[in-house]
């Protein structure tokens, strides 16, 4: 059994003020893998408070040497990947070959990209009389999501850490033991106390506290749109600059011409990463109505090769839904689909026949599907793929716009100019262009409401960046003060 009795704050393990634990349950034995302290106000103001002391030195300190820092971290993290990928395996069920890749090795280059980042000099911009330079925000507070604990949070961490902001982290309460060791490296190498600090705890509890406390400048959140919503109220009496990265419910766009087995194929492998419990998954896939009933045809068949089972083995390709709550969420959205005039083409709402234990989902797909219908419209964060015949293509345009959501996109053409420019009219923040690959450095963020503000690259970085204008007497002036 795993055991997390602490918080980590000014650079030391503090026993939190409050008793309670949260049991961290294996999604696939179904028994207890460990459990985590879950903090309250009292450990917020105390991580806070550490947070603002450490935060004159570290935004001060020459960039280089908070490179050199980021650097070193990077370089302890990196001697965890092992750890990191199969404690994610254990805890939210991801299969442990893409666990390793993109629960461990990834956020482990985000952390180590933005040391390089940091390394360079300044960027400092004259226009006329005047000299813009950037400063770091402040104090921090990092709230993420359980799908990708580490990427999520170092996609903010290190990009903060980077600019001079120091941080009060709180991670998903459900999956937050790979966390703890991000912690554990600081403690090692002896990173600045206060720079990071780490309670865990509940939404309500923590998270509040932090969104609400005087003393945090900035909140950078990933989550659900719907606590979105509540962390901009509750932002919004000490004006918080905020970073909002929400939900989705974005659409594979198949043209006419499109080269059909490649792009449908792509569009599920798309629809169901981590079991779909992804921001970006390609959960809607729009194709011309003349090729409706071959497309569904060919998703049948990619979604039959999915290999559901034990997350740590490797020929594993789809594991459990991270806990039993969210597969009872998923299991609700198909068995009401079940209800309506859409076509049920392969999968369900039982549990798979040869995998009697774990919380699986069954890759699912619905044919014909109504683009105004709860299965196109919600986020349903699981293996459930909604495919919707279209009439023509500006049609297919208006149904990939019409959610309230715009994070993700794809468009699938023989035509690469053409397929650019459907790409164009999508109202989301990133377009796959004909299987287009992932981009670390891209910037990652949404329209609508899927979010405010960008993560990754040097577009994560300015997020933690305020701007200011030294205004000096004449333009010679400004060029000169260096
Ligand atoms: P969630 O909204 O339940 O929780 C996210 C985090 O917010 C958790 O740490 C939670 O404890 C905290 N929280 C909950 N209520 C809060 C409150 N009132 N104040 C402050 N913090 C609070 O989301 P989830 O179920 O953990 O994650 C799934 C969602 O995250 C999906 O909607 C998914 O699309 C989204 N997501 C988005 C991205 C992206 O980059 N856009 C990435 C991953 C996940």
């Amino acid at each position: 059994m795993l055991q997390r009795p602490h918080q980590f704050i000014n650079g030391q393990w503090v026993a939190s003020a409050n008793a309670s634990r949260h049991a961290i349950i294996n999604p696939y034995t179904e028994a207890p893998l460990g459990w985590a302290a879950l903090g309250d106000a009292t450990d917020v103001d105390a991580a806070v408070a550490a947070a603002r002391a450490a935060w004159p030195a570290w935004a001060s300190m020459p960039r280089l040497q908070r490179a050199q820092w980021l650097g070193k971290l990077a370089g302890a993290l990196k001697a965890r990947i092992d750890t990191i990928g199969a404690l994610e395996s254990a805890e939210m069920g991801s299969p442990i070959s893409f666990s390793l890749l993109a629960q461990a090795q990834l956020p482990v280059m985000v952390m180590g990209s933005y040391a390089e980042m940091v390394a360079g000099p300044e960027e400092v911009e004259r226009i006329g009389n005047s000299r813009v330079v950037r400063e770091p925000v402040g104090v921090v507070a990092a709230i993420t999501a359980w799908n990708y604990p580490l990427l999520l949070l170092f996609g903010k961490v290190a990009p903060a850490m980077a600019a001079g902001c120091t941080v009060v982290a709180k991670p998903s309460e459900i999956a937050p033991l790979t966390s703890y060791l991000l912690a554990d490296a600081m403690a090692e190498i002896g990173f600045p106390a206060g720079v990071f600090n780490l309670v865990n705890g509940t939404g309500i509890e923590v998270g509040e506290a932090l969104v609400r406390h005087p003393d945090v400048d900035m909140v950078s959140y990933t989550g659900s749109t719907v606590t979105g919503r509540r962390i901009m109220a509750n932002a919004a009496p000490t004006v918080k600059k905020l970073a909002l990265e929400l939900g989705g419910k974005s659409a594979s766009v198949l043209l006419a011409d499109a080269p059909l087995e490649q792009a449908v194929r792509g569009a599920v492998q798309g629809a169901f990463i981590n079991g779909g419990q992804t921001c970006i998954a390609l959960s809607r896939l729009i194709v011309p109505q003349e090729l409706h009933g071959k497309a569904l045809d060919i998703a049948a068949d990619e979604a039959a090769r999915f290999k559901l089972g034990d997350p740590m083995d490797k020929a594993t390709t789809m594991g459990p839904m991270a806990f039993a709550g969210h597969r009872d969420r998923v299991r609700k959205f198909i068995r009401e689909a079940l209800t309506g005039d859409s076509q049920l083409v392969c999968g369900g709402a039982e549990q798979p026949k040869d995998l009697p234990q774990g919380y699986f989902v069954s890759p699912t797909i619905f044919g014909n599907v109504d683009p105004q219908s709860t299965l196109a419209q919600q986020e349903v964060f699981g293996p459930v793929l909604a495919v919707i015949p279209s009439r023509d293509e500006n049609h297919a345009v208006e149904i990939a716009n019409g959610t309230i959501y715009g994070l993700n996109g794809a468009v699938w053409s023989a035509d690469l100019a053409h397929a650019v420019a459907i790409g164009r009219r999508l109202r989301c923040g990133k377009v796959d262009i004909n299987g287009g690959g992932f981009n670390m450095n891209a910037p990652a963020g949404g329209f609508k409401q899927s979010g405010i503000g960008r993560e990754r690259g040097r577009y994560g970085l300015e997020e933690y960046l305020e701007v200011k204008a030294l205004q000096f007497n004449n333009e010679e002036l400004a060029t000169r003060a260096a």
